[in-house]
């Protein structure tokens, strides 16, 4: 690397701004060709990345940043912690993917969130005495391959704490893998040593996201240890430790006393670092500035992040600031040049990953040598930069007065709902529904008809009265079938809908989609986000045609169904220009209006699922009550329009509720279901020990999994869940959807729910 480091990329994404490694390997895995197709777009996408950050200007540029399948992965390949369970795969690369996907003979696995990103790693599965040997044969060919390019690369490692932090012990249930440091930091230490020997000067970027998180008062105590050795391993190699996703108070502290050279910090999600900047200077060590935002894909205020760079040069010697993004652009879709269709205003707005490396070589330059050096293409994108951020404060596009004034109409968030206990009392009255009363969460097969005929008219190959004519008939068939083995509540199916977010974000004013925005969730796949820009209002009701439609055909309750605000939020890439409490109060506003149109119009249950209303969740303690001061508030704007008769139904899709019970009670919805049918009724104590007093629907069984549940075991469930709660209180429901399951097991399941459910309450 360079001896005068002006940018940084912390690394880029490796999917394919046209998912070609998804392609490929997704086409490999189907046995359709061979896995050197695969090896060969791997090498063709590592060669454009290169070029895109080395055009770009990118001092600091990544290997190890691509990976087939996940990073973690690869480290633990590297560190040869490959489980006992695979070792009976002989064929690298087979092993590989039984690891990360399972195959016939083994189960893949565990993958979990990347902090609070979407992204999904694999978890490490480590134990006490394990062996480990190492073998940086990936690292060896990308380096040379960047060097081939004319790039001498840095090194990314995910650092030992957070490599041990993220790991699950499987000798010892519960047992914690940091305990394993003194056993792993040896591993990592002949890791360093191997790496050295392959330049003159070697740089390595260690990540250690984990000292931003709640566990960073317990890990930065090892922090010492772990990078005095580490860098003390060898002479020619430079090693900084780059954090991100909040700050790094705590760990600063330490690493500031060890030889690292270097330390990064995200002064976009972690405003406090900033103090903390005049300890790394007085260290004498370099600061990697992550200043370009890494997770969110507006275009940076140029002029405000250079302000921002002269604020912390008060402080440290400026030679000794890097520009960078504030985390890898994994997180980020590609770039804008496919977004044909995207309206000129938004488009100017935004910034993907190859436009965020013009941002940060932009930034550099202009704080490192001034504007009056730019070039004749610099001065105009600094131009372009200033205006689009100009035009953003004012856009009628963005700016919506009506919204506004009526976020400014507080009341509708401080009116409680009458008391549960009164309101129930009318609900039943109303719907007289017996205990352990049946339903389902919402979606019934997406089957390929259903998903024919919505393209076909988002294609534009058939008309509306066509296309309405046949969700009409999906919605009569689903109706039959619910009323025919006898579910309580039914539900529509959502036929029309591709996505529980998009569905509603093609509908919402200040909501646009990008056609190529992918951004890898985990292995081949990628989700698409909608884009949060401008304030939100809904312009027309946005389900009461179907909803209405699919009451008249029964005489049960049909419940509504509409997305909470939390969840549109958390699932989006939300405007940056205002608190992100300010635009889920916008969401909530519009989700009232539907409800109340719902009521309106004669549906009396209505279901606001918040299925990431968890995902939210800060990585800081401190930082969690204002999350969940304006989750909560954004939810009961969204509900509390609702008359004390109307049944507010909640739907989330996890069972751990221990730490959140609380505010769970407090959104103060009549029913909510979960799934609980994984994990067993062992969480669903919380729900008793802390005096819950609302409806409740565990999962009965999951539909994760393709299995026919039968009868006696559902009816065994039921029991279970009686020994924790009474039957009044109880409701029978599967643990999700059911859209990605065929009517070929959805049939017979829900048969064997309904009469489960009359076993058990024939014994009532
Ligand atoms: N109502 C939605 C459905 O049934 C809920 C999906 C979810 O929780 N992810 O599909
Ligand atoms: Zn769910």
């Amino acid at each position: 690397m360079s001896e005068t480091l002006g940018t940084w990329v912390m690394g880029f994404a490796r999917i394919g701004e046209k998912r070609e490694l998804k392609k490929a390997l997704e086409a490999y895995w189907r046995g359709q060709s061979g896995f050197e197709a695969v090896l060969e777009t791997a090498d063709m996408l590592k060669k454009r990345h290169w070029t895109y950050q080395k055009e770009a200007g990118i001092d600091a540029v990544s290997v190890n940043d691509f990976s087939l399948y996940d990073q973690t992965l690869d480290m633990v390949e590297m560190l040869g912690l490959t489980p006992d369970r695979f070792k009976d795969i002989d064929d690298p690369t087979q092993r590989y993917f039984a690891m990360a996907r399972g195959d016939a003979d083994h189960t893949a696995m565990e993958m979990t969130k990347w902090f609070n990103t979407n992204y999904h790693y694999i978890v490490p599965e480590l134990k006490a005495g394990m062996a480990w040997s190492v073998n940086v044969q990936k690292i060896v060919d990308e380096y040379e391959a960047a060097k081939a390019q004319g790039i001498t690369p840095k090194i990314n490692l995910i650092g030992p704490l957070t490599f041990l932090g993220n790991a699950k012990r499987i000798d010892t249930p519960d047992g914690d893998a940091l305990s394993l440091f003194g056993e792993i930091l040896p591993a990592y230490e002949a890791l360093v040593k191997a790496l050295a020997g392959l330049d003159s000067r070697v740089t390595l970027q260690v990540e250690e996201p984990i000292l931003v998180t709640d566990k960073a008062s317990q890990v930065s105590l090892l922090c010492k240890e772990a990078y005095t050795r580490l860098a003390g391993v060898a002479e020619n190699v430079d090693l900084y430790v780059v954090t991100y996703f909040d700050h790094a108070k705590e760990a600063v502290a330490q690493l500031v006393q060890t030889p690292i050279k270097g330390i990064g910090l995200d002064f976009v999600h972690g405003e406090e670092n900033v103090g903390v900047v005049e300890a790394i200077a007085e260290s004498g060590k370099t600061l990697i500035a992550g200043v370009v935002d890494g997770r969110n894909i507006w275009v940076s205020d140029i002029e405000e992040k250079v302000r921002f760079l002269e604020r912390l040069a008060e402080k440290m010697e400026k030679e000794k600031i890097v520009v960078s993004t504030s985390c890898s652009l994994l997180h980020v879709p590609y770039t804008l040049k496919y977004e044909e269709k995207m309206d000129d205003d938004i488009k100017s707005w935004l910034a993907f990953g190859v436009e965020k490396l013009d941002e940060v070589a932009l930034i550099h330059k202009i704080f490192h040598r001034g504007a009056n050096y730019l070039n004749a293409k610099e001065a105009m994108a600094y131009a372009k930069n200033r205006e689009a951020n100009a035009q953003r404060r004012t856009s009628p596009r963005i700016h919506d007065e009506a919204v506004q004034s009526r976020m400014a109409d507080i009341k509708a968030l401080k009116k409680q709902r009458i008391p549960f206990s009164e309101r129930i009392g009318r609900q039943h009255a109303c719907f007289g529904y017996p205990p352990l009363c049946t339903t389902t969460i919402g979606s019934f097969p997406q089957t390929p008809e259903v998903r024919a005929v919505r393209r076909d008219f988002k294609k534009g190959a058939i008309g509306e009265a066509e296309y309405v004519e046949k969700m009409k008939g999906f919605i009569r068939d689903c109706v039959a079938f619910q009323e025919e083995i006898g579910l309580e509540v039914l539900v529509h199916g959502e036929f029309e809908r591709n996505d529980m977010v998009e569905y509603f974000g093609e509908q919402l004013k200040g909501v646009a989609f990008s056609e190529n925005g992918w951004v890898q969730s985990y292995g081949s796949r990628c989700v698409k986000p909608p884009i949060i820009y401008g304030d939100v209002s809904r312009p027309e009701p946005m389900t009461v045609f179907w909803s209405t439609y699919a009451q008249s055909l029964t005489e049960k309750p049909m419940k509504g169904m509409l997305t909470g605000p939390v969840t549109i939020l958390n699932w989006s890439f939300v405007r940056d220009d205002q608190p992100r409490s300010e635009t889920c109060y916008q969401i909530a506003f519009a989700i009232r209006d539907e409800v109340d149109d719902l009521q309106k119009a004669g549906i009396g249950m209505i279901q606001v699922d918040e299925a990431a209303f968890k995902e939210g969740y800060p990585l800081r303690v401190s930082k969690r009550p204002a999350y969940e001061r304006f989750a909560l508030e954004s939810f009961w704007i969204a509900t509390n329009v609702a008359e004390p008769e109307t049944q507010i139904h909640t739907h989330m899709c996890y069972s751990d509720f221990n730490d959140i019970i609380e505010t769970i009670e407090a959104m103060d919805a009549d029913v909510i279901s979960i799934e609980t049918a994984r994990s067993g009724n062992v969480l669903l104590k919380v729900f008793k020990s802390y005096g819950y007093e609302k409806e409740i629907g565990p999962g009965v069984y999951d539909i994760h999994s393709p299995r026919i549940p039968s009868v006696e075991e559902i009816e065994k469930q039921i029991e279970a869940l009686l020994e924790v709660l009474p039957a009044r209180q109880l409701w029978i429901n599967p643990d999700c959807g059911l859209k990605t399951r065929r009517w070929e097991e959805v049939k017979p399941s829900l048969q064997h729910m309904v009469e489960a459910t009359i076993r058990v309450r024939e014994r009532l």
